[in-house]
């Protein structure tokens, strides 16, 4: 199965994706991760992205579309994946749309986590306690949700007009919602 999960800053994506792609035997791709994997690493990549990351931007497309391609590109991607934080912009839907294409393949869903504005916020501040993450301050963390809606958000009508859109309540306990994409994507499998 090659699946996007989408959804706001906070919504979740990161826990249900590792969860979800360990249930259906694909890799977890997330690309919040690979780039602060190359920030701690102090690549070339990670400077690059370090900038965006901390201001709340995306990092531009070009940069995320050939470090996806790069990993699409792995073994244990072929047999299918999920993607965690790609595509974020309509950009970065054509080029992931004509990379799979390139091999016959196609996205066969996506899961759309649904929260609402308060309960994010709270996540996000939590969070930054938690993880220390540089970009979950305040003001950054409303620069994000500005920017998932103006750049990300029109893409769940894109892949609702293919009929790939699956919609999650992503507010209950984490196992709640794991069990709800799980069963989800089993119907519409079978349907
Ligand atoms: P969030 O919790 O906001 O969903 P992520 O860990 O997915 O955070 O991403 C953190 C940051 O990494 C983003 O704010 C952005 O700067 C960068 N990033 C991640 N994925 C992408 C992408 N597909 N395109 C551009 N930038 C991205």
């Amino acid at each position: 199965m090659r699946l996007i999960l989408m959804g706001p800053p906070g919504a979740g994506k990161g826990t249900q994706a590792k969860v979800v792609a360990e249930r259906l035997g694909v890799p977890a791709i997330s690309t919040g991760d690979i780039f602060r994997d190359n920030v701690v690493q102090q690549t070339d990549l990670g400077r690059t992205a370090q900038r965006y990351m901390d201001a709340g931007d995306y990092v531009p497309d070009e940069v995320t579309n050939a470090m996806v391609r790069d990993r699409l590109a792995q073994d244990d991607a072929g047999k299918g994946f999920l993607l965690d934080g790609y595509p974020r912009t309509l950009d970065q839907v054509r080029t992931l749309d004509a990379m799979l294409a390139e091999d016959g393949h196609a996205i066969d869903a996506v899961v759309v986590l649904e929260v609402d504005r308060e309960e994010l916020v709270a996540r996000l501040l939590k969070r930054a306690e938690i993880e220390g993450r540089t970009d979950d301050t305040e003001d950054v963390i409303r620069r994000r949700q500005e920017v998932f809606a103006e750049q990300t958000a029109p893409l769940i009508d894109v892949y609702a007009e293919r009929g790939l859109v699956v919609t999650i309540d992503g507010s209950g306990e984490i196992g709640e919602v794991t069990e709800q994409v799980l069963s989800a994507l089993s119907s519409r499998d079978a349907g």
